[in-house]
């Protein structure tokens, strides 16, 4: 059998081409992380050959009695390490696993109560351009423009007046702890469904680095790529009895077959992440967060909410004179990957947005730590304050490149 660069030198040299974009570029793209070679190798085995449709001891082909093993083990993992009654780890993705939920508890034209796409929230939570908007009636809670906080008492009284049938709690650029407890209650007050989307955090909830939205939430998803730091995917967490409607709106509601290399995958992720090493990295990702945020107000950007309670931050460029944009272009050139995003109540369109988003997820995986966050804050300083001034992008660029050296990245 003939290698990859053998049989297919032009997919080979992308994937060498992005290994060291990886090795020698800063990722604060706060949805990304760096896995194990060890998820690495169980997402490139022999699994991705097998049909498993159905779950383990009732499946739909023969000779799945290994890949029972694995999708056991995912599952036993899940459950133990989010104290969770039931756990389906099949879902292609996040988007996957919230539209099992939805299809699972939801008729068409039931209202979904999600949180503002524009103030943080996630496409899948009633966004008119997604599905969840389209089959479902929407309603929108958002932050407080003041506080850049969510304001509890607007998401009831828009409960109130909306009469969801699931509120959905949950977000993609929100640096502020979200108090399920209170959803739950708001739920209670209006009867509705609470479901938690907490792809983002879940790294941050497994070690006790957030509150567990489990208790409190009828049902839960997370994607396992975050800061979960597991293959790309998705996972549903639920009480015992929503397991069989959960499964069933899984497959055969909205999939087929599972990936189940990519479910080994997951296994050994869940497995990582109970052991003792993966509390001391959320922890650190959290200290990291809050050192860069520190670092940055300090060289004058303005954070949304004035600061993070979690792995990401939202930076308002307005002051600075700079669009998310056009930051976006010059942090890529000097070697350090963010997304622009829309802040809250944001004047401009989301294609050119005011802010960043900036998470500290991947770099903590490569060993960077709190003094490396004031250089990081440096980097950014020199890129973003001084337009046009080569000298200092140079340096940015320089700095990045002995940050780069010093956390290396697939080494060994
Ligand atoms: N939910 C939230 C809160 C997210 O931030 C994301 C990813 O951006 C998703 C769901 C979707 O996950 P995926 O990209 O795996 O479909």
């Amino acid at each position: 059998t003939k290698s990859l660069a053998e049989t297919d030198p032009e997919i080979a040299r992308a994937i060498d081409l992005e290994l060291s974009r990886q090795r020698n570029t800063l990722e604060l793209i706060a949805s990304e992380n760096a896995v194990s070679r060890a998820v690495l190798e169980a997402q490139g085995s022999v699994l991705t050959n097998k049909y498993a449709e159905g779950y383990p001891g009732r499946r739909y082909y023969g000779g799945c009695q290994f890949v029972d093993i694995a999708e056991e083990l995912a599952i036993r993992r899940a459950r133990e390490l989010f104290s969770a009654g039931h756990a389906n780890v099949q879902p292609h993705s996040g988007a996957e696993a919230n539209l099992a939920v939805y299809y699972a508890f939801l008729e068409p034209g039931d209202t979904i109560l999600g949180m503002n796409l524009a103030h943080g929230g996630h496409l899948t939570h009633g966004s008119p351009l997604n599905i969840s908007g389209k089959y479902f009636q929407n309603a929108f809670y958002g932050v407080d423009r003041e506080t850049g906080r969510i304001d509890y008492d607007q998401v009831y009284d828009v409960a109130r007046r909306s009469k969801p049938r699931m509120i959905v709690a949950g977000a993609s650029a929100y640096p502020r702890a979200i108090d399920f407890a209170r959803f739950r209650e708001i739920a209670d007050q209006v009867g509705a469904y609470l479901f938690v989307d907490m792809a983002h955090i879940a790294g941050l909830v497994a070690a006790g680095e957030h509150m567990s939205p489990v208790p409190y939430a009828d049902v839960v998803t997370t994607t396992t790529h975050k800061t979960l730091r597991g293959p790309r995917g998705g996972l549903i967490l639920c009480r015992e009895k929503y397991a069989a409607v959960i499964d069933k709106a899984v497959f055969p509601g909205i999939q087929g077959g599972p990936l189940m290399h990519v479910i080994a995958a997951k296994a050994v992720a869940l497995g990582e992440a109970l052991r003792p090493e993966f509390k001391t990295y959320q922890r650190q990702i959290v200290l990291n967060a809050k050192a860069l945020a520190a670092a940055l107000i300090e060289r004058g950007f303005e954070l949304v909410s004035g600061g993070t309670d979690n792995h990401l931050m939202l930076v308002d460029l307005r002051n600075k004179g700079i669009t998310g944009r056009e930051a976006e272009a010059v942090l890529d050139s000097a070697g350090v990957t963010v997304n622009k995003n829309a802040i809250p109540y944001d004047p401009q369109p989301p294609a050119v947005a005011s802010g960043i988003r900036i998470g500290t997820p991947q770099v903590t995986t490569r060993g960077l730590d709190g003094a490396d966050m004031e250089r990081l804050a440096e980097i950014i300083h020199f890129a973003l304050s001084f337009k046009g001034d080569g000298q200092r992008l140079d340096r940015a660029r320089r700095m990045v490149e002995e940050l780069c050296r010093e956390h290396p990245l697939y080494e060994r």
